[in-house]
């Protein structure tokens, strides 16, 4: 069976309240969907998303990408022989992790169909459901208080708190309040984006310890370069340390893990390249019993599904960071995922269980 047809269309959703982090402020999603058709009718279906401050690429040049160096290395091939294909995709073009990661994604639905089953089956099946964290973007310190309230009050039980834009004492004033405002049961998690320095982040972190505020992990408190910087904020604290822009490709997992610069890894398939990248980098990371999150940029339900089957498959993916389509104001299409407040549901549906019918009409509205 081979692959007969790329196609890709430009999609733009708006968000119903703006997503800010210490890197960008985010008021419309907007991405790139990919179709891949095969020989025998099965459709696959993929999403990038440009996150120019994270993997450099742009929807232009996400598009471009597919449809002029990754779409040429797999048509006419066979989708059943994965090692080539997937060796012939990653070899096409350095970085572009995006675009590499929506053919990635529509690959393993094509195949995961042909196969009957549905995508986090067909990898492994670990888990039948999952639970999403819900992010609370930077604003002021009684805003973050509400929201993270609004989010608890909502049903979630773990909270994804965005920090490292302005001053560390208004950070930790800021986790403070949001403490103070949901009690001592939720989870918090903590993400600077690179925010921090490392004085300041091994400062601010053992003031929260001291204050008991009881934080689950810190992500990315440093610059993505910086390894020696987030070994020294890991050895530095008690709180588990997660890598998360410090590690897009399997040898930069392999360099975090081997100098033991982080207790977690945060896996994104728009940084690996896909799920065929993101398993060898989660597999790598059990190996040395480093547990792994899946999270995601601002993607619409198509990205997550995949994403989300993938972080179910897996025995060594413990979290999960999977709360942007509910950032969204409409939902762009049918099938896929589904869920019941905080947890994420998988249907019986084989692959991704993407309605192509359904999404063929939005898109042909959008392009
Ligand atoms: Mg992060």
């Amino acid at each position: 069976m081979n692959i007969q047809a790329v196609d890709t269309y430009s999609i733009a959703v708006p968000l119903h309240t703006p997503f800010k982090t210490a890197l960008r402020t985010v008021t419309v999603a907007e991405s790139v969907y990919v179709k891949l058709t095969c020989s025998d009718g099965t459709i696959g279906w993929g999403e990038a998303p440009p996150t120019h401050v994270i993997t450099g690429e742009s929807l232009a040049s996400i598009q471009y990408t597919i449809e002029s160096i990754l779409k040429p290395v797999i048509l006419g091939k066979r989708v059943i022989e994965t090692e080539r294909l997937f060796e012939n995709l990653h070899q096409a073009a350095v970085g572009n992790t995006s675009a590499k990661a929506a053919v990635d994604m529509a690959l393993h639905d094509c195949l995961s169909q042909i196969c009957g089953l549905p995508l986090y089956q067909f990898l492994g099946g670990y888990n039948h459901s999952i639970e999403t964290d819900y992010t609370v973007s930077i604003n002021t310190r009684e805003q973050m208080a509400a929201d993270a309230g609004q989010y608890i009050d909502n049903g979630f039980n773990v909270l994804k708190i965005k920090v490292g834009k302005d001053d560390i004492e208004k950070d930790i004033k800021r986790i403070e309040a949001v403490r103070n405002r949901v009690g001592s049961e939720p989870l918090i998690r903590l993400d600077a984006n690179q925010g921090w320095s490392v004085k300041d982040s091994i400062y601010a972190i053992q003031k929260m310890e001291d204050m008991g505020l009881n934080i689950e992990l810190v992500e990315q408190p440093v610059k993505a370069w910086d390894i020696e910087g987030l070994k020294k904020v890991k050895e530095h604290t008690f709180t588990p340390i997660m890598a998360d822009e410090s590690v897009f490709s399997v040898e930069d997992a392999r360099r975090v893990l081997q100098t033991e610069s982080a207790d977690l890894i945060n896996i994104k398939l728009m940084k690996s390249g896909g799920i065929y990248q993101a398993r060898k980098i989660n597999q790598l990371a059990e190996a040395y019993g480093v547990p792994c999150m899946v999270g995601s940029m601002i993607e619409t339900k198509l990205g997550i599904s995949a994403a989300a089957h993938f972080a179910a498959s897996q025995r060594n993916i413990i979290r999960y960071d999977f709360d942007a389509p509910l950032m969204l104001a409409e939902d762009p299409l049918e099938g896929g995922i589904t869920y019941n407040g905080c947890h994420i549901l998988f249907s019986s549906d084989n692959g991704l269980g993407i309605s192509n019918i359904q999404l063929e009409d939005i898109l042909s509205q959008q392009t």
